[in-house]
């Protein structure tokens, strides 16, 4: 076919029409943009000599190399950080931090079809869909943000482990090379260092980051299921998340308490529907980019917030929590010697310091739990069912699953990319795993959990696998059963309540 281009679809019985539609909408673009190249006689032309940008680290400093084979420090005004969406918030955030720290940064918006319809003109849409959307926004900004003389660093984490992850930024610098876009790089902090690529004070702000946008996501989820005006509540909640973002920017923790605080108190006048201790809760759980990211969950946090049920989502804390927990156990590439040993435990304290200060602060808006995420028991309760050695979101999926179900939770979604590996494998357990037996052996003395399950016997658990498209109506009959099952356990769960 040479440079001609082509269109191979696979289908199965999970393919949507929708999904099938946007390919071949997405082949002919190419046709007619290809026809009118050719037609120009410029064909696919590209600079003959092309030089990629790359980002390397000189004397402790970032720097990044430009397609004219000069070299600057990634804080020069002409170099833009780009942060592809993973659910606004925590995209927003991060990228707070590294402006505070001198870094040109901007977070793209979420994900729509347009940017779908672009990772999937330039993948095989065969890879994962965190993937096709990652390559889809820096397309997407490429050809209709970046400046000419703007130097652009795509941020891309990486890491390694039983799945595709890894390929990721090599499939990206691929793709730059391929298309010879000039002056623009790849950056990745590995989590086998357990992000340790820019220092610990950045790092600190990180997790700073990572934690307040994760109990702001749990605030946001509670509020549009339970607020008496959601609208009203969705606008005052977002003013608030403007305000904390400027205080983040400061990279000033004594600053971001207070905000924290005075955030806490404002979200706490909002008028909810009813206690909060009362709302049905579902717990999301799997990959990682797809649970955060609301194209790719096709927005069910708010399709559940319309029948009633607040959806608390895996934290991204637990995987930061999670690297950690594989190099202190020798899980990981990455070996520490005494001192490092010593700096790690610190650094975990300071992390755990940090975790309960921001969650008991933003708990006092009555949105969400203060209790610190514990990674141990997470892994314990999966151990049972997947080998600790086999490092990946497998057995956090299995272990959250599990650990959320009854005690917080009164059903879980398990959702992921479509032939995500990890997901496949937790979705195998946990099709069977989500029982009464099963959750009693996770904490066998606990009256509150005896008491509701006597009269439980399967626990109300989905997986979905999602390929950006609308859920096929399959999946939305699942979900209406799910639904009702998840209302009758939450049932049995608040009658125990009353009678404790
Ligand atoms: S976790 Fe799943 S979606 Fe992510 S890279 Fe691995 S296989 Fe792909």
């Amino acid at each position: 076919m040479g440079r001609k281009p082509s269109l191979t679809l696979e289908l199965d019985n999970h393919t949507a029409d929708a999904g099938l539609e946007t390919r071949i909408e997405a082949f002919l673009d190419i046709v007619s943009a290809y026809r009118r190249l050719t037609k120009q006689q410029k064909g696919l032309q590209m600079p003959k000599a092309f030089t990629e940008s790359r980002v390397m680290i000189r004397n402790g400093i970032p720097m990044v190399s430009t397609s004219d084979g000069k070299t600057i420090p990634m804080t020069d005004p002409r170099v833009c950080m780009l942060f592809p969406s993973m659910g606004n918030l925590a995209s927003e955030s991060i990228t707070a931090i590294f402006r505070g720290s001198g870094y040109h940064a901007k977070a793209h918006p979420p994900s729509d079809e347009a940017v779908l319809k672009i990772g999937r003109a330039n993948t095989s849409c065969k890879e994962c869909l965190p993937l096709i959307l990652t390559t889809g926004t820096l397309l997407n900004y490429i050809r209709n943000e970046k400046k000419d003389d703007e130097i652009l660093v795509y941020f891309m984490p990486t890491g390694s482990g039983p799945c595709r992850f890894g390929q990721y930024a090599i499939f990206m610098e691929d793709l730059i090379r391929r298309l010879k876009i000039p002056n623009v790089a790849v950056m990745s902090l590995t989590s086998d260092n357990s992000y340790l690529g820019l220092g610990n004070g950045f790092q600190k702000k990180g997790w700073w980051s990572v934690l307040i946008s994760d109990a702001m996501e749990d605030i946001r989820s509670v509020l549009l299921a339970n607020a008496i005006d959601p609208d009203n509540a969705m606008q005052i909640f977002g003013e608030e998340w403007h305000h904390i973002l400027t205080q983040m920017e400061t990279g000033e923790y004594s600053l971001i308490r207070d905000r924290l605080k005075k955030t806490a108190l404002r979200l706490s006048g909002i008028p909810l529907k009813k206690p909060v201790n009362q709302i049905p809760t579902i717990a999301l759980v799997g990959e990682i980019f797809v649970r955060r990211d609301h194209l790719s969950r096709q927005f069910i946090t708010e399709t559940l917030a319309e029948k009633g049920f607040a959806t608390i989502c895996s934290p991204i804390a637990e995987w930061m929590r999670y690297s950690d927990y594989t190099v202190k156990k020798g899980l990981s590439n990455y070996t520490l010697n005494l001192k490092g040993k010593i700096g790690f435990l610190i650094k975990e304290l300071h992390m755990g310091h940090y975790e309960k200060d921001i969650k008991s602060i933003l708990s006092k808006s009555g949105l969400v739990h203060a209790e610190p995420l514990n990674i141990e028991t997470v892994i314990r309760n999966a151990v049972p069912f997947i080998s600790s050695d086999l490092a990946g979101e497998a057995i956090l999926t299995v272990g959250s699953a599990l650990t959320e179900v009854v005690t917080h939770a009164c059903g879980v979604i398990s959702i992921g990319p479509f032939g995500c590996m990890p997901n496949r494998l937790s979705e195998a357990i946990l099709s069977r795993a989500m029982n009464r037996d099963v959750k009693l052996a996770t904490d066998p003395k606990n009256p509150f959990l005896k008491a509701v399950l006597t009269e439980v016997e399967d626990l109300p658990f989905l997986a979905i696998e999602s390929d950006g498209s609308p859920f096929p109506q399959l999946i939305n009959a699942k979900l209406e059963t799910f639904c009702l099952r998840a209302k009758r356990l939450h049932g049995r769960m608040m009658d125990v309540k009353k009678l404790a």
